[in-house]
């Protein structure tokens, strides 16, 4: 598991992260492995990596894939606190 230290802002494609709960704007980080549960015989389960971010305040969590998107991350980190 990454986590990265610090506070932040983050922008989902283009979009300014805001907390639906109690619209904080600045949130802790640290990446999360789901493994996607899959019956299909001789196929191999899918990992997939998300970045999840709480929120300061209330500690709501908010999970993305990340991707790229015309060869620019979906997800732009802003380091506002330590
Ligand atoms: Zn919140």
């Amino acid at each position: 598991m990454v986590r990265r230290r610090g506070i932040y802002e983050v922008n989902v494609i283009g979009k300014p992260l805001v907390c639906l709960f109690c619209e904080e704007t600045r949130f802790r980080h640290r990446e999360v492995f789901v493994k996607l549960t899959n019956h299909e015989p001789g196929v191999q389960r899918k990992k997939l990596t998300l970045q999840s971010f709480s929120c300061i305040t209330c500690a709501h969590e908010m999970k993305f894939e990340e991707r790229e998107l015309n060869g620019v991350s979906t997800i732009e980190y802003v380091q506002v606190g330590d």
